[in-house]
């Protein structure tokens, strides 16, 4: 047998299996001893090494005859997503590693294992490329996507929430009584500024606390990612940073701080982690994952103020996800490192006195990515 420990593993999933089905032993390729490995000449996990493949790559970018560099590269080199090659204590034993994998089958039954290359037809022709599962999508949520223009939301709920019910089980996270979550308000409910010996010093703050800092009632609720106009929901995050970042503060602007904490056990809906390691073991179970990826991606897209009418799908799917009994949604944020919560009621938390502060904004950072340009050409093509 052959063995892999977590650090030589890159990708989160990959990471999360050899943690969780892991023995101790001593890895064979960075030849550390006494750590968490797994035998990496299984089955289970090649399927899971084609899953990750399959979550990530789309055909094309590996199939040769495609015009992609090749299956075998995609574990070398700065594109490597699967392992830390640089930890082999030879290229010899990162080479078998690759080997077993690209040794094995590449096509496998629909409901037997996972498939890489689309292959081709009863009639010799070549079948569709195979997309990406982070690229691909469930025709049932476009479908209601786009029927939400001329259609009233409560007509698809039925619809939705069938889709959504096939995650409640792998997508649950429970929170337990006393976790604590952070809010961010812009501003502050007062200042002063002191006098000692006659002299001026400088500004005092004080922080909103407690209700004003809580969920507006619902009368000044205004529509959100995830509430209706005049909808009270409790957005709050893991951690301060996120908080503070999810307020989107101009520099120079104040901003309040407070923590809550649960008193009560939640049950809430995950949009913040990966399911793969539940649907990895063969291509039926990683089909039935692309709509469960899909809510996620309309969570987390990136909605400038001017484009907020498609926030109309995210209340839909939190109306569904709060009808199946969650208390809440979890979901990543896309300007800090923490996750946000969004609880139904904001009577499920409680303030608490300590870490109430108020900080200044220095600077805020952007981030961005070239799009495509249009080339003169293009009409043409
Ligand atoms: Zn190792």
């Amino acid at each position: 047998m052959s063995f892999i420990c977590v650090e030589c593993a890159k990708d989160q999933n990959l990471k999360h299996f050899i943690e969780n089905r892991g023995i101790t032993g001593d890895c064979t390729i960075c030849q550390n001893n006494a750590v968490k490995v797994v035998d990496y000449e299984n089955d289970e996990f090649f399927q899971l090494i084609k899953s990750i493949l399959r979550f990530n790559y789309s055909e094309w970018e590996y199939n040769t005859h495609l015009g992609g560099d090749g299956y075998d590269k995609l574990f070398y080199g700065d594109k490597n997503i699967f392992f830390n090659e640089s930890r082999a204590v030879s290229e010899e034993i990162y080479e078998d590693l690759v080997l077993f994998i690209t040794d094995g089958d590449v096509y496998e039954g629909y409901d037997k294992g996972i498939s890489i290359f689309s292959g081709y037809n009863k009639y010799e022709m070549r079948n569709m490329p195979l997309v990406s599962i982070k690229s691909s999508y469930s025709k049932d949520i476009t479908k209601l996507s786009s029927r939400l223009k001329t259609e009233n939301y409560f007509d698809l709920e039925g619809e939705l929430k069938a889709i959504i019910d096939n995650y409640s089980t792998s997508a649950m996270t429970v929170y337990s009584k006393g976790s604590y979550f952070y809010r961010a308000r812009i501003g502050v409910s007062d200042k002063k500024r002191s006098f000692s010996g006659g002299f001026e010093t400088e500004l005092h703050y004080e922080p909103y606390k407690n209700g004003e800092i809580g969920a507006p009632p619902p009368q000044f609720a205004s529509s959100g990612r995830i509430n209706r106009l005049g909808v009270s929901f409790m957005y709050c995050a893991t951690d301060k940073y996120t908080a503070i970042s999810e307020v989107r503060p101009h520099p120079g602007d104040f901003v309040s701080t407070g923590k809550f904490s649960l008193r009560k056990d939640v049950r809430v809906f995950d949009l913040s982690k990966s399911l793969l390691l539940e649907y990895f073991h063969c291509d039926e179970s990683l089909d039935k994952y692309v709509p469960f990826q899909n809510l996620v991606d309309l969570i987390n897209k990136v909605v400038p103020p001017s484009e907020r009418q498609h926030y109309s799908i995210t209340q839909l799917i939190a109306d569904c996800i709060r009808q199946l009994g969650f208390d809440g949604i979890a979901f990543r944020s896309t300007v800090g490192e923490g996750i946000n919560l969004v609880f139904f009621q904001s009577s499920i938390l409680e303030f608490m006195n300590d870490e109430n502060e108020v900080v200044c904004i220095k600077q805020v950072k952007y981030d961005y990515d070239p799009v495509p340009i249009i080339q003169k050409d293009y009409l043409y093509q």
